[in-house]
């Protein structure tokens, strides 16, 4: 068995998405990432959309039962068949136990689960200073990742937006939301033998160069 089936776990803010656009491209594995999809239900104006705007805006996270579903779905998807990047689930024990019980249900299991750890002050810088394209998702940061001309996508000129949930306010309420109920699942990973942590304080190229390595020896360690 030969497959990659990845879990991105960490704090909003210490580089999860940025680490994503990387893996995806040299792993050739889908990028799931349960707040992209939930903001493109939003932005649509879907039944979804609708329910999940107000957990979102307050920085709280939408109910077990509504992103469960939406998740499961995404990886019996024919694209990830052979592999998955997770990134933003799961969230809370519960979606951890979900996952592992669809899993096991299809002779699957995970290969690995990749924590990325930043202080909370650090956190709140990064994402202070976070901007996206709302129509791609590219991440840019105003100091550590600008954009060649301010305020644009470098890519398809697109004006850049900061999330609505990435204002000051909000960003305390989703780190409390972390430690809170997200956190403990490094514990419940650890337990599985799963977890690699990372420290996500230095550069991107550096902290990706890290996980690479790491995934370099999962993949080994399947063939074996
Ligand atoms: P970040 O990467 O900055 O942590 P995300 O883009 O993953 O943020 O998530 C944005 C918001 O979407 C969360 O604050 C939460 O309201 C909602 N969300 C995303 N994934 C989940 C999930 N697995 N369970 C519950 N809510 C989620
Ligand atoms: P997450 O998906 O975990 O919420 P992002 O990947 O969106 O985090 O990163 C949050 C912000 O921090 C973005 O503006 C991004 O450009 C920036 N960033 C990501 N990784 C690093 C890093 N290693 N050093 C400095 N800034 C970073």
């Amino acid at each position: 068995m030969s497959e990659l089936n990845l879990i991105l776990l960490g704090p909003p803010g210490a580089g999860k998405g940025t680490q994503a656009e990387q893996l995806r491209t040299e792993f050739e594995l889908p990028h799931i990432s349960t707040g992209d999809m939930l903001r493109q239900a939003v932005a649509e104006q879907t039944e979804l959309g609708e329910l999940a705007s107000s957990y979102m805006d307050a920085g709280n996270l939408v109910p077990d039962d509504v992103i469960i579903g939406l998740l499961l779905q995404a990886i019996g998807r024919s694209d990830a068949r052979d592999g998955f990047l997770l990134d933003g689930f799961p969230r809370t024990i519960p979606q951890a136990e979900a996952l592992g019980v669809d899993l096991e249900k299809v002779g699957r299991k995970l290969t690995g689960v990749l924590l990325i750890e930043a202080p909370d002050e650090e956190i709140v810088r990064r994402i202070s200073g976070r901007r996206v394209n709302p129509k791609s998702g590219q991440i840019y940061h105003v100091d550590f990742d600008p954009p060649k001309v301010e305020g644009i996508d470098d890519v398809d000129g697109s004006e850049l937006v900061q999330r609505e949930d990435d204002k000051p306010e909000t960003v305390r309420n989703r780190l409390a939301v972390y430690h809170e109920q997200t956190a403990p699942l490094a514990d419940y990973y650890e337990h599985l033998g799963l977890l690699h942590r990372f420290d996500g304080s230095p550069a991107p190229a550096e902290v990706y160069s890290r996980i690479r390595g790491t995934i370099a020896t999962l993949k080994l360690e399947e063939t074996i």
